[in-house]
């Protein structure tokens, strides 16, 4: 971490340095999280931009930490390999030790990742995602202030939670004028019942299964975060008009849940009613309709709960409702486990101009702050990028963005536009 100061930091060489001063967060057997005072947070740097905006984040962090408990706590960063830089060092992608020390520390943060194109690589992302079964991809989406493409973009403030397991993404597809789709294709037809019309020779075919007891717990996850959040307006999509023993059933799932012990008191689902105090209201939306209504009416939602495939479409229509997926930290959470990462790509265009806007990155430390029980920390975060884009100042695709707009706006490097931000940390 060169390019900031920083003596909390502990970078990889030649194997994972787990200092003294840290403690490893641990889990309860409820899967809630027990933090130390100075617990150990592995980093990834990622590929690309990722060791110009990591270092970016962790100013950041570093400086609302310190603001908000006076040095009485303080995170202790150690950095772990996985990508282009694990395969320079060790010769391997994903190296045991970073699968190692993740699962330790139960909680960690990640820059962007690529994936080789064609060398019959399997993606780190989904092997981290197998690995410490994150179910659940979490993505607020809230506006800070910077370049939107609709009129008051501020009306966008809600979290998607897209189940992360399931769905087409088991990657079982049977390819057109295969032996194994026309096979398939035979079974449908001669003993499932299925129609000619809808299967004419040529057709390819792709599965969806969806689980029950996936849906459930990522429901469970869903609810329990609005309840705890004060969030109002819970929506769960799917088009289950069309796909009934699927994103139907997903639907259905949903409001078996809110049926459980744990939920029935707090969660309405009579259409008609309101939720009152510590209650959260849940309502079924097409998910067609939700992509309309996010457009003309974003503030009708707190929390959306999504499937895997329409979890992707959503969550990247509300990002860009509010600037772009630049500005939209993420999560990766299963049973207490959780992975926090930025949004974009490794953007491998700008890599080594260090002009790449850390924010997403930076964010998703915030977002990890909270996950952890830091909530002062991460407000100071959030306020602070908050000053700093009303002082229109940002790197290049947000001066740019403002400028577009008829405003004047002052452009800084990436490292630069972390400091601003850190200056604004009171
Ligand atoms: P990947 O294959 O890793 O998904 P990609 O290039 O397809 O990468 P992105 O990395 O998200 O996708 O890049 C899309 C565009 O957005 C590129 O022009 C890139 O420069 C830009 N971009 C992505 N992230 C940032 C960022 N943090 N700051 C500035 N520009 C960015």
């Amino acid at each position: 971490m060169k390019v900031i100061e920083a003596d909390n930091v502990y970078p990889w060489e030649g194997s994972i340095k787990v200092p003294q001063e840290g403690e490893f967060i641990k889990l309860r057997e409820d899967r809630t999280l027990i933090v130390p005072d100075r617990p150990i947070i592995p980093y990834i740097e990622g590929d690309g931009i990722g060791c110009e905006i990591t270092p970016a984040m962790i100013l950041v962090i570093n400086t609302a930490v310190e603001k908000a408990y006076n040095g009485s706590k303080r995170i202790v960063w150690v950095e772990a390999l996985a990508g282009d830089k694990a395969e320079e060092k060790t010769g391997e992608r994903l190296p045991q030790e970073t699968l190692d020390i993740l699962k330790e520390a139960v909680v960690s943060i990640k820059g962007p990742l690529g994936t080789p194109v064609g060398k019959g690589v399997k993606s780190i992302n989904s092997i981290l995602r197998r690995s410490f079964d994150f179910y659940s991809a979490v993505r607020p989406v809230y506006w800070m202030g910077q370049p939107a493409p609709i009129p008051d973009p501020e009306r966008v403030d809600l979290v998607v939670f897209r189940e992360n397991t399931d769905d087409v993404y088991a990657g079982v597809e049977f390819f057109p004028g295969t032996e194994e789709a026309k096979k398939v294709r035979e079974f449908l037809l001669k003993e499932m019942g299925a129609k000619e019309e809808g299967f004419p020779e040529d057709v390819g075919i792709t599965v969806k299964p969806m689980s029950e007891f996936k849906t459930k717990r990522h429901v469970r996850k869903a609810l329990r975060y609005a309840l705890e959040n004060g969030k109002k307006n819970v929506a769960v999509i799917g088009k289950g008009n069309i796909m009934k023993a699927t994103e139907g059933a997903f639907i259905n799932w949903a409001f078996e849940v809110a049926q459980e012990p744990e939920f029935r008191d707090r969660v309405v689902t009579d259409p008609e009613a309101e939720p009152g105090e510590g209650q959260v209201k849940l309502t079924k939306v097409i998910t067609d309709q939700m992509l309309m209504q996010l457009v003309l009416r974003p503030e009708a939602y707190d929390v959306i709960i999504a499937e895997n495939l329409n979890g992707d479409y959503v969550s990247d229509l509300a990002a860009a409702l509010i600037g772009g997926p630049g500005f939209v930290p993420s999560g990766n959470i299963g049973d207490g486990y959780a992975l926090f990462e930025s949004t974009h790509g490794t953007a491998w265009d700008i890599a080594g101009k260090w002009i790449a806007n850390p924010l997403s990155l930076t964010l998703s430390g915030a977002m990890m702050l909270e996950y952890i029980g830091w909530k002062e920390a991460a407000e100071k975060v959030y306020q602070a990028v908050r000053e700093a884009l009303a002082d229109r100042i940002g790197t290049p695709d947000i001066a740019n963005g403002f400028k577009k707009m008829g405003l004047q706006a002052k452009e800084l490097g990436t490292i630069e536009f972390a400091k601003e931000i850190a200056a604004r940390i009171q």
